[in-house]
């Protein structure tokens, strides 16, 4: 879109306030509203300064001055103000008119440009599939759907388990089957509703399904896209999800895991690379019809896994979701078909152009930003280095993973087991995200001192719900 085209917009739409918007560091999107009164030629392509000393992870307050300048193909109109309201994505400058280096955007642009530079291919795909729970918005079971969010010391933080198991009062079975037809599915409106607001701000949606956990969890796939207009993607679906389960009196949660002996929730990531038309992860007749590019990308990305988690899964509740049992994966290996590995390679009914990896480990509690750009970078060490992920020890492995013997587990590597061991991974090995000056030194020891001291230390130092079962009367 051109400066002219939205000025259009603005007045065709009868826009009366336009939203310019950021990114801070851990993936929270910020803005700043101006009356479209205000909006001319030269706020759009100059944009509008704010006190970067107040977004987390930005500078302090002796250097606060920055810029938010708008990428003006990021324009939509926001479905749920009353005034009507454009939104636009920005990226964040230095008064002195250059790029802000800790601006995740940058980060994600920087990656593309890399790809190109590398000549390995022109254009990475990322399709990432968030999932997500609706729980009602209060804090206690109403009998509607089974769903709820509640504190049980006996079990950690738990929902509706013990009463949707006695079936008292005949609500719906709690997890009876994967994706049944209303009345079990109470959320169809709901989702449907997501869909609508989703096609409207321009986000193709290819489906909507419940997903297999306790009644609430849902999954809504869009379209894939280039690395850093996916990120603005799960941004916008995020922020539309939770506005729409706020119309229905819900609330909706990406955290991978709000309930203890459930599935959680992933944020799957589908990737391919391209070279003009042609598709580079495509090899007819080899093993899940993988081309050598391909085998050499996931090599990479299962390489560097430990220290992509600190990006891709980016909390102290992610590794609650990682465990064995609940289709969310432990072990570093890849596989067609199988839920179970960290990289699963779709097989069914794919086409070359359709040839893709899935990289199942994230979660929606990363910057995707960030993410993704980790991701591309770990695959193109992988190919830059021609790493093999047999002889690596990484698979193929078409077994249920969960099953395993310990003797067939004998080799097999698995992910962090915690946020904080996920740091110390992205601590020692972070010189593939530096290549071609993607990230920076001071951009990763930001990142991990903030999480440290923000999240981990601070979950660290809080007595839990289970604790008190286990040592209350010891
Ligand atoms: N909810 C599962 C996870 O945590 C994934 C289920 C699926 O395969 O879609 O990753
Ligand atoms: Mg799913
Ligand atoms: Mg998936």
């Amino acid at each position: 879109m051109t400066v002219q085209d939205v000025l259009d917009l603005i007045r065709d739409k009868g826009i009366k306030m336009v939203d310019f918007r950021i990114v801070d560091v851990p993936g929270r999107q910020h803005h700043v509203t101006v009356p479209a009164t205000h909006v001319d030629e030269e706020t759009l392509r100059r944009g509008l300064p704010f006190d970067g000393s107040s977004i987390q992870g930005f500078r302090g307050i002796e250097e606060s001055d920055m810029v938010m300048r708008p990428d003006l193909d990021t324009a939509f109109v926001d479905p749920f103000t009353k005034v009507p309201t454009l939104n636009l994505m920005c990226d964040v400058y230095e008064p002195s008119g250059i790029r802000y280096d800790r601006d995740p955007r940058f980060i994600a642009q920087k990656a593309e440009a890399y790809l190109e530079r590398t000549g390995l291919a022109d254009k990475a795909y990322f399709g990432p599939e968030l999932e997500f729970f609706v729980f009602d918005d209060v804090r206690f079971d109403t009998g509607q759907n089974g769903a709820f969010y509640s504190v049980d010391s006996e079990e950690g933080i738990w929902n509706s388990g013990k009463s949707g198991e006695a079936n008292l009062g005949y609500k719906i079975r709690n997890k009876s089957g994967y994706f049944p037809v209303a009345p079990s599915d109470t959320q169809q409106d709901l989702r449907s509703e997501i869909v609508l607001a989703l096609e409207e701000a321009g986000l193709p949606v290819e489906r909507h399904h419940h997903e297999v956990a306790t009644a609430g969890q849902a999954e809504i796939n869009f379209r894939f896209d280039t690395l850093t207009k996916t990120a603005d993607h799960v941004l916008l679906y995020k922020y539309i999800v939770r506005n729409v389960a706020r119309k229905y009196g819900k609330v909706a949660t990406f955290m991978p895991k709000p309930l203890f002996g459930d599935n959680g929730s992933g944020m799957h990531v589908h990737q391919s690379l391209f070279r003009g038309e042609v598709p580079l992860f495509y090899q007819e007749g080899a093993y899940a019809s993988l081309s050598e590019t391909a085998l050499q990308y996931i090599a990479g990305i299962l390489y560097h896994a430990p220290a992509i988690l600190a990006f891709s899964n980016a909390s102290t509740n992610s590794y609650k979701r990682l465990v064995p049992g609940f289709e969310a994966p432990v072990n570093l290996v890849f596989s067609q078909g199988n839920r179970s590995a960290a990289i699963r390679v779709p097989v069914a009914g794919v086409t070359p152009k359709a040839a893709r990896i899935e990289f199942r480990t994230p979660d929606s509690t990363s910057n995707p930003y960030l993410a993704f750009a980790a991701m591309l970078m770990a695959g193109l060490d992988g190919i830059q280095k021609g790493m093999d992920p047999k002889a690596l020890g990484y698979g193929p492995l078409d077994k249920n993973i969960y099953e395993l013997s310990p003797a067939e587990k004998e080799g097999i590597r698995s992910v962090p087991g915690s946020y904080a061991e996920a740091l110390a991974a992205l601590e020692a090995d972070h010189e593939f995200l530096l290549a071609g000056d993607v990230f920076s030194e001071d951009f990763i020891h930001n990142w991990i001192a903030l999480k440290n001291t923000t999240e981990v230390n601070q979950v660290a130092i809080r007595p839990h719900p289970y604790e008190f079962h286990l040592y209350f009367d010891l």
